[in-house]
């Protein structure tokens, strides 16, 4: 019996884990695109879900876990091992306290807590994925973060099933502890979390997210196969000093300035590598335009990169993550 046949059966054990063989993640993933997981499996039991993850860190066998795939590009080849998802999407408000599992979609969090007349999350309305995912990349928009309200989180570090506060969370700009630890070779898995919110008009929150979705709507139609921004934005002091006085300060927000103003100016809008495109409207998103491929989308992000590179001596980096590729982008 091979490694992967003895890991599936050891997963077909655990009760209320659903696994399956071979399974597309083009299906599981916005951009459509990229091959197969060996092995996928998904529960909304939490219990199942650490079993699973204590399972597939035994293995020895490549494995990850995923949320709803906004921000994923999967390799063609695909995933040569165990691909796990966590569903469990319990949302319960106690007051101003609010406790979310991790694979609660995270609109389900934002429209529960204007419901609930809680202030702080509207501002991330309209932003696609899980709310263990916006922790992981510490997600956010329009001067939000999901790092804003959380209290603690509940998480699984290979081992065994912990508590972090927010100051362990290590939040920074799209970044965690999660995500530092993950990069590091060493997983730390969200459960669940809790968070805290002031009161606030609910009604005057509805419009602000109202008006923010349908600015959304319009950059990122609900159709459209991408994965929003593909490079993260830029800290203003951290630019050489010739990108830095390349930038008119009207750019600069909050500190940072977007990728997008340097994609701009390298023109790339329009561009496109076979199926994979660069949108008219916004340079920083990238789509799958249909049949595209995900070494297409290297090589269109590969050129976006050195064109940065060339033009302004800065180094773009994804936010976007990858699934299956064994190496670092050029
Ligand atoms: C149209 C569009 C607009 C977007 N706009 C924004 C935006 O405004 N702001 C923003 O921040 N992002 C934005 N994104 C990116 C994306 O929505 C976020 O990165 C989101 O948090 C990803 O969630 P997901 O569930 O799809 O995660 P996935 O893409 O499936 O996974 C992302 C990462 O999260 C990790 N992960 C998943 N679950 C867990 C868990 N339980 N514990 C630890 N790690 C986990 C995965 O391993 C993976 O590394 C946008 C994407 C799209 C498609």
């Amino acid at each position: 019996m091979t490694g992967l046949e003895e890991a599936r059966m050891r997963l077909a054990e655990i009760p209320l884990l659903q696994v399956t063989l071979n399974e597309p993640l083009s299906r599981h993933t916005r951009f459509g695109l990229g091959g197969e997981a060996a092995v996928f499996a998904c529960t909304p039991d939490e219990a199942a879900f650490v079993a699973a993850l204590r399972e597939a860190r035994g293995s020895g066998l490549p494995w990850g876990v995923i949320g709803m795939g906004t921000n994923l590009v999967v390799a063609d080849e695909g995933f040569p091992g165990i691909v796990l998802r966590y569903d469990g999407a319990r949302i319960e408000i106690h007051g101003g306290l609010v406790t979310a599992q991790a694979g609660a979609p995270l609109q389900a969090l934002v429209d529960a807590t204007i419901r609930a007349g809680l202030q702080g999350y509207e501002p991330m309305t309209g932003i696609p994925g899980n709310v263990g995912a916006a922790i992981y990349g510490n997600a956010g928009a329009y001067g939000a973060s999901i790092s804003d309200r959380i209290v603690r989180v509940r998480f699984f570090d290979g081992e065994q099933i912990r508590e972090t506060d927010r100051a362990g969370c290590g939040f920074r700009y799209r970044e965690s502890e999660f995500k530092r630890r993950r990069l590091r070779g060493e997983p730390w898995l969200s459960l669940s979390a809790e968070f805290a919110f002031p009161a606030g008009d609910g009604g005057e929150m509805r419009r602000k997210a109202d008006e923010i979705l349908a600015i959304r709507n319009r950059k990122y139609p609900p159709d459209m196969k991408c994965a929003g921004s593909i490079f993260k934005n830029l800290f203003f002091d951290r630019l050489p000093p010739g990108a830095r006085e390349a930038v008119p300060p009207e750019v600069v927000k909050g500190g940072k300035v977007p990728a997008a103003w340097f994609l701009d100016r390298a023109g790339v809008r329009g561009m496109a590598r076979g199926g994979i495109r660069v949108s008219e409207e916004h340079a920083n998103t990238l789509y799958n335009a249909g049949g595209g491929t995900a070494s297409e989308f290297r090589a269109l992000v590969a050129e976006l990169k050195r064109r940065v590179r060339e033009r302004f001596g800065i180094e773009l980096e994804e936010e976007v993550q990858y699934i299956g590729f064994g190496e670092t982008l050029p």
